[in-house]
């Protein structure tokens, strides 16, 4: 079982052909509602992938709630603890404009959660293959529940997004870590790819087209990505990591593991919205070929 603990929200994105001054309102061409989050995200490409998911989180009493609640329901994710709060759900505001974007998360009810709620979800998580975080949560909800898993020695995949959330004191809990370049560099420094040499087979950093790289203990590995045709990024990360534990729980060799999580991400970026492209496992195997 991979146990997700992470933010749902829903995504309205409005596209404008300029982005509006200060004060001034544009007129726009496109309104759309796409169900997102980090938490939510790599729930979705872990379950694409066949393994059973569960996912814990908060959605609010709004009807973006019910939407969002069905369609992780949908992809056959476990949302039994997935509590609901009054008030309204995470959403993030998207405009899409001049080939860039201006996004504004409001949390809403993806920041109801408190650290002590799980302490009562203890046997779910030391019951689990292997838990899934990122840093959309509250931090001393992350916190608690790397030291649970830690307690318990249930691997957990930290992905420290967005980066500015982090602090140090989450690294020594956690099995994994999964920044991006950005974030990396903004977690260790600009000397970041000397400081992995610290974290053997631990810290994996996500390049973007080229793959990802690690430390192996006696040098650095670089896992090529899968050349395509990218039509929308949004999300490879994400993918990124639900694959990855999914290759970890299915006892794959580290190197392998990273392939098929590269293999993963270079599929879901060929198609639009973060969820949207996110492969099945067939897909999968076939690009690894
Ligand atoms: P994030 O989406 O979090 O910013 P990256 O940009 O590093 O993270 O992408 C995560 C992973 O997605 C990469 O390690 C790679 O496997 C895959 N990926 C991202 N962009 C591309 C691309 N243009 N072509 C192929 N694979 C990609």
């Amino acid at each position: 079982m991979i146990t997700v603990v992470g933010s749902i929200n829903m995504d309205l994105v409005v596209r404008a052909n300029r982005f509006p001054k200060q004060g001034e309102t544009a007129l726009g061409d496109l309104y759309t509602t796409i169900p997102g989050g980090k938490g939510a995200n790599q729930a979705v490409a872990a379950a694409r992938l066949g393994e059973a998911v569960q996912m814990i989180g908060a959605v609010g009493t709004d009807a973006f709630g019910d939407e969002l609640l069905k369609g992780l329901a949908s992809e056959n994710i476990d949302i039994g603890m997935v509590k609901r709060v009054d008030g309204t759900s995470g959403i993030a505001n998207i405009l899409l404009s001049e080939g860039d974007n201006r996004i504004i998360v409001v949390p809403g009810a993806n920041h109801a959660i408190e650290a002590h709620e799980l302490e009562a979800l203890e046997s779910k998580l030391s019951a689990s293959d292997i838990v899934i975080l990122q840093l959309e949560l509250p931090i001393p909800v992350v916190q608690k529940t790397l030291e649970i898993c830690h307690k318990h020695n249930v691997p957990t995949i930290l992905n420290p997004a967005p980066a500015d959330a982090y602090t140090k004191e989450l690294l020594p809990y956690a099995t994994y870590l999964t920044p991006n370049e950005t974030e990396a560099e903004e977690i260790f420094g600009a000397g970041w790819e000397q400081s992995i040499e610290q974290y053997p087979n631990r810290l994996i950093v996500t390049l973007g087209k080229k793959g990802a790289r690690y430390f192996d203990g006696r040098k650095h590995v670089l896992v090529e990505g899968f050349e395509t045709q990218a039509i929308d990024t949004t999300g490879a990360g994400d993918t990124f990591n639900g694959a990855f534990a999914v290759a970890l729980v299915e006892n794959m060799p580290f190197e392998e593991a990273v392939r098929y999580a590269n293999a993963a991400a270079s599929l879901s970026v060929e198609k639009f919205g973060a969820q949207g492209g996110m492969p099945f496992r067939q897909e999968v195997l076939e690009r690894m070929g």
